[in-house]
């Protein structure tokens, strides 16, 4: 009978025989894979992250080599997942790991999120999952799990409302350290599984038979958060420049704002400014391409790429040249790679 188990003997119990056990993280499952898969998953979905995620081991096996590597290569292997700042912040991070622990990463949750880019949710998901500490994790499925089954109404953008929601997850913790790791795993994989956004299975969930929001008849209303996003659109004007060598001009991105430090073309605010760093006798040959919409978190970029031949290399400040096939080796955002390829599989054609 269902309703005998306490709510994490049931996850448990849920996620033994139903939950997902051959995600490449949990084979094996080590504080590295963890960490690494984690922050991946963070504003990346799970089947675009499987990829990336055995790329990455592949190339950074440890904590070690990933410590030692360039920033350029940590972020030529991010390059495609986006959001950069979890890429160098999980280098800085594991340099600190060698520096000040030795080349493991902590234990406790309190020692690991001092680390950078390590936040409280990461931070209970490593020691929860690879150490049994009784810590609720909260990510995105796990709020929406517990706001759920307690009909938590208060506004998540609230931080008492988040605290509140994080005392009542700690009472429903197992009691015993063994059953954290299927406990946590179980709450991760009924919010991508069963409890999902919009169409929420309360048929098949374990914790049907006392969810307050499905008595209430309104799962969808959980969990409450006001805050909308106001977007903006901003238009950036790209250069595709090549030589008759057949090289390409890239600039590296200031070590601030969107895209820091990865390689690009050549942006500029407007179309006028674009062409004025160009010969004259190059404008009549300039062919500005359909505009490219890149989704930010806060805005849309309208991307107007113009492919241009040069009869020699620019001195432009910064800008370098380079074969096509070794600008693509380079840390470049995925709409840069996608138009470059694009460029090169058209110039094939
Ligand atoms: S019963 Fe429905 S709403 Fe409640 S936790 Fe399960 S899937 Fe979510």
């Amino acid at each position: 009978m269902t309703d005998a188990l306490s709510f994490a003997e049931r996850v448990v119990r849920w996620q033994r025989q139903q939950g997902r056990h051959q995600l490449p993280w949990q084979n094996p499952r080590t504080p590295y894979r963890v960490w690494i898969s984690e922050i991946m998953l963070q504003q990346t979905q799970v089947q675009t992250v499987v990829s990336y995620f055995n790329a990455f081991m592949h190339r950074f096996p440890d904590v070690r080599q990933l410590a030692q590597a360039s920033e350029d290569d940590v972020l030529s292997a991010w390059s495609g997942l986006g959001y950069y700042s979890r890429a160098r912040n999980l280098h800085r991070c594991a340099q600190d790991v060698v520096q000040l622990w030795g080349g493991e990463l902590p234990t406790r949750s309190e020692d690991l999120e001092r680390l950078p880019g390590i936040g409280p949710s990461t931070a209970a998901a490593i020691a929860a999952l690879c150490h049994g500490e009784r810590i609720s994790i909260m990510d995105g499925n796990v709020q929406r799990v517990l706001t759920r089954w307690l009909a938590h109404a208060d506004d998540l953008i609230l931080a008492s409302s988040r605290k509140a929601l994080q005392t009542q997850a700690q009472a429903l913790l197992p009691t015993d350290a063994q059953s954290m790791q299927p406990y946590t795993q179980g709450l991760m994989d009924l919010g991508a599984l069963v409890c999902k956004p919009k169409q929420p299975d309360c048929e098949a969930c374990p914790l049907g038979s006392d969810c307050q929001a499905r008595r209430l008849g309104k799962p969808l209303d959980y969990p409450v958060k006001t805050r909308k996003l106001t977007r903006r659109s901003e238009s950036w004007w790209l250069l595709l420049m090549q030589t008759r060598q057949g090289q390409l001009g890239l600039v590296q991105r200031p070590a601030a704002g969107v895209w820091a430090r990865l390689w690009s073309l050549p942006m500029f605010a407007s179309e006028s400014a674009a062409m004025a760093t160009l010969p004259n006798a190059c404008l009549p040959h300039l062919a500005w391409q359909p505009p490219l919409k890149h989704v930010l978190t806060h805005r849309d970029w309208w991307l107007n790429v113009g492919v241009v031949s040069l009869s020699q290399p620019l001195d432009m400040g910064g800008l370098v040249w380079l074969d096509p096939d070794q600008a693509l080796q380079r840390a470049l955002p995925q709409p840069i790679r996608a138009c470059i390829q694009g460029w090169q599989a058209r110039a094939k054609s």
